[in-house]
Formats: structure tokens, sequence, C-alpha cells
């Protein structure tokens, strides 16, 4: 099974180094662990391709981002390299395993950092490994076998990382702070001008949410990171990151590397499913709980046009969806779009008095509770008009890093 799922042969003298679960809640990013690692490689070395997945929201042990990172790298001496890695693993990866720290703002479980490193050089491990841990849990006994592994639960991540198969593909150009600012409660400093101008370059996407204009490129908190510009584009993002980090109302960095990522993807997602609606629940705070005939399904008071449309659903309405599955076997919408729906039934009016006529019990005429008027008419049917019938999702600050905004397809 496991000889199985490596299939793809590699060049001779390259590999690709994967990389995962080296940041806590305390601080720390595993981009940025990476950043250091390629910085202290031997110079011999070359260094190609950066990439940076997200991988299985729901995961039990993820990390903050549940990003992992790999670096494709091309070497005369592997066994020379190998021995360089070693080290490093024990003098600047190993001592960031058990990190955590407690935070009030996060309600999830939180697990210590169990940091993994792993080296693929003779052949790559399958896109199925991939694609599994994009869209389930998937355990540490599921690796497929790599030339070296270092570490724990991030060789999972670090091994996903490398079995990306690129169907679809985005950029992300990373910039980090320096030393001296991160971890302090300083916010970070980033011209807001020429975010802006970023904002509305083509190719680049979620830099701003576009009703608030509030920046969506920087993290909060002690992380590393100054900012993350994303775009359809390698040279977009490159050269939008290069603009802010020139501007002198953006704070000092510690320099800056662009990432192909797996963002935007939906590779997360399986196919579009649909159903019956049975009934739905309106929680607290607009969350909609529909029960449709074969699935549960969640639209979260954060989901916007989701929300909206899912309260307004009623029971016959046929609908489709697509989302992940939790761990209570509820789907969490992404998407939604009314295929069809059911026609209202209302009572007549009395033709008299104008008010509606009532049921006298089953089987019986209705009655006008005024001049008691009887209607062999029990039911009205009145057409109930969708307030669409494309496609909706969640608003972008709400969104998964996964998922891909429905105006690309
Ligand atoms: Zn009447």
């Amino acid at each position: 099974m496991i000889k199985a799922m490596i299939l793809i042969r590699l060049g001779e003298n390259m590999g690709w180094l994967g990389l995962d679960d080296t940041d806590h809640l305390g601080g720390g990013c595993t981009t940025k662990t990476l950043d250091i690692l390629i910085k202290g490689l031997p110079k011999n070395i070359e260094v190609g391709e950066l990439r940076l997945v997200r991988l299985w929201p729901f995961a039990k042990q993820r990390t903050r981002g549940n990003a992992s990172v790999a670096v494709e790298l091309i070497c005369t001496d592997e066994k020379k390299l190998l021995n360089h890695l070693d080290t490093w693993w024990k003098d600047n990866i190993l001592p960031l395993a058990g990190e955590i720290s407690s935070s009030e703002n996060y309600d999830r479980q939180q697990f210590p950092a169990d940091p993994g490193m792993i080296w693929f050089s003779r052949s790559l491990p399958s896109a199925e490994f991939y694609y599994n841990t994009a869209r389930k849990e998937v355990n540490i006994e599921d690796i497929p076998l790599a030339e070296k592994s270092w570490g724990g639960q991030g060789k999972i991540g670090a091994t996903a990382a490398i079995a990306w198969d690129k169907k679809m593909v985005t950029y992300e150009a990373i910039g980090w702070r320096t030393e001296t600012n991160t971890g302090i409660e300083k916010a970070r400093e980033i011209d807001v001008q020429r975010l802006q101008d970023i904002d509305e370059m083509e190719y680049t996407f979620m830099s701003r949410d576009p009703r608030t204009g509030n920046s969506m490129i920087a993290p909060r908190g002690p992380c590393p990171v100054l900012f993350g510009i994303r775009a359809r584009k390698y040279q977009v993002a490159k050269n939008a990151a290069q603009y802010l980090l020139d501007s002198r109302n953006t704070e000092d960095n510690s320099g800056m590397r662009i990432f192909t990522t797996n963002q935007a993807s939906d590779d997360h997602l399986e196919e579009n499913l649909s159903d019956i609606v049975k009934d739905t629940d309106i929680l607290s705070r607009g969350t909609v709980v529909i029960n449709c005939q074969e699935h549960k399904l969640l639209a979260f008071s954060e989901s916007g046009d989701i929300k909206k449309l899912a309260q307004w659903l009623e029971s016959g309405d046929r609908i489709s969806f697509n989302g992940l599955i939790n761990h209570d076997g509820a789907i969490h919408l992404e998407r939604l779009r009314i295929d069809s729906t059911v026609n209202k039934k209302v009572r007549p009016l009395c033709q008299k008095c104008n008010v509606k006529m009532k049921s006298m019990g089953q089987n019986q005429p209705v009655r006008c509770p005024k001049c008691r008027d009887k209607s062999e008419l029990k039911w009205n049917e009145i057409t109930r008009e969708a307030p669409t019938t494309n496609w909706v999702q969640a608003p972008l600050n709400s969104r998964r890093h996964l998922t891909k905004p429905l105006e690309w397809n």
C-alpha cells in the first residue's frame, strides 16, 4: 500500500525538503523557520521552488495556520546535505518541539508543536496522499516512506506539501518582521496607500476587505510574519511585496520569499452535492441548521449570503451545496445554490371582509372568522421567488484559505 503511494521519479541531484508544525500560539511560524533554514544552507546548494500548502482545517493536531512548507533543493552531494540537515534539525528545529502557550482568545484545543521534517530525493509521494491530508484526518502511520525524516506529527503536513500535484496554483509573497519587532505587542506598520494600490492591481486577491477597507495581509500577535500578499501570478506577488517593503511607511523587515500555494484552489472539496430541504432551524446569531433528506448542513452567522439564503429556505426546496464534513457529520457550507423552490400555500381571503379564512378542521371547508362565510377553496398557492439562483459564498474575511472565489469559475 505504502509502496504504491510513491509514483513519480525525480531527476538526479535534486530533492524536496518538507517542514511543518514548528509554530505555536506564543509565536513562531513555519515559513520563518524555513527561511532561516534556507539562509543556513551550505553554499553549493541551489534553491528551487518554495511551497506553502494549507491542509484539512478540522485536523485534530493542526497548528494555528494549518500550513506546511516545502522547498526544492538541487545539490551535488546528497550525503553532505543530509548531514547538514541532521545537525540543523537538532540545533534549530527540535528545540521548538513542545512549545505551547495558552491564550484566552483561542477556544480550540491547542497541541504542543511537534515539528516534522521530510526529505524525498528518489521519488515523490503520490498526489493521493496530498488530497487525503486536504480532505480528512491522516495518521502518521499513513505517511509514504521518505529517504529521510525527522520528528513527529509535522511529518504529515511536510509530506503533503511535497505530494501536492499543483493542479491549481496561486502565490503568496511573505515578508517577515525583524527579530527586534517579532513578538512585541506593537502593531505592524504597513504603508496603507501602497496596500490600496496593491489591492487594485490585477491578479492580487484578498488584500483588503472590500466592505470595510481593512487590511487582510497582516496577521496579529507575536508571529514573525509582517505580511502575506496573495496573487494569481508569481511576478505580481513579488512586485507587490517589493513595492510595500520599499516604502518608508512600512516597518523594517528581515526578508521576503514567494511561495507557490494551494490557497483558493478548492482542493479540500469533493464534487457539489444536491438534496431536498426537510426543515430549517435558526439558532442564535442567525446560524442556520438545514436538515435535508440525506444531509445535515450548517450555515454559520459569519457566512453572509449563505446564511441569508439558508434562512429563506422552506421544506421541499431543492438545493446544491459544498463544504467540509465536521466530526459530527454535519457539512459546514462553503457555497450554496437554490435549484428549485416549492410554492407557498396560504389561506384564501374572504371576498367580503378581506381577512384570511380559517380552517374548521380536517376535511372541512375554511371559514371567514368575521362573517363566517365558507370557502371550498382551502389554499392559494403563491410562487416563491428565490433571492438568487446563483451560487453564493461567505464574505472574504470569513472564507477558508483553501476556498476558491466563485468569480474565478
Ligand atoms: Zn368575511
